[in-house]
């Protein structure tokens, strides 16, 4: 619900994508993995596989894994085309003092669920609708409160 790439607050899904560069003795690779919106997604897709597709094949072990590499991202990425965009006008949550006062009353409710192994994106959804704010300041209410419990 919040991307992890840009920070957002919009519909998100986890995903995972590899890149693959061969240099003929050496290779290099790198991935890209989080819930990310569909926007993230689209770019990190196109920009890794993209140059997978180019630059992957140079290399004994890089010609063997660029396959499945590309075929990964793939996968991955048709399974995300399904999903909502990202909303026109959303932005990464702030959490202001107002949506703070809003949450607290519902706040023992909240770690209440959240104790009980429910999962934060659900809980989160729920809170926002009784208190009014949106998810995404909620998760960020819990974030705070835990960090600030660590402090202590
Ligand atoms: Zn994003």
């Amino acid at each position: 619900m919040i991307c992890q790439a840009c920070g957002i607050e919009a519909p998100t899904k986890y995903v995972s994508f590899h890149q693959n560069v061969g240099a003929l003795v050496v290779r290099f690779s790198k991935s890209t993995e989080g819930q990310l919106c569909k926007s993230c997604i689209h770019k990190h897709f196109w920009s890794m596989t993209g140059t997978t597709f180019v630059l992957g094949w140079w290399g004994t072990i890089s010609f063997v894994i660029t396959p499945f590499f590309l075929l990964n991202n793939t996968i991955r990425y048709i399974t995300c085309l399904g999903m909502a965009r990202v909303p026109t006008g959303a932005h990464a949550p702030v959490l202001t003092n107002e949506a703070v006062e809003r949450i607290e009353p519902h706040a023992q409710f909240l770690f209440d669920r959240l104790d009980g192994g429910d999962p934060l994106e659900r809980v989160a959804a729920e809170v926002a609708e009784m208190s009014g704010v949106t998810p995404g300041e909620v998760v960020l209410y819990v974030h705070e409160a835990v960090q600030g419990e660590s402090r202590e």
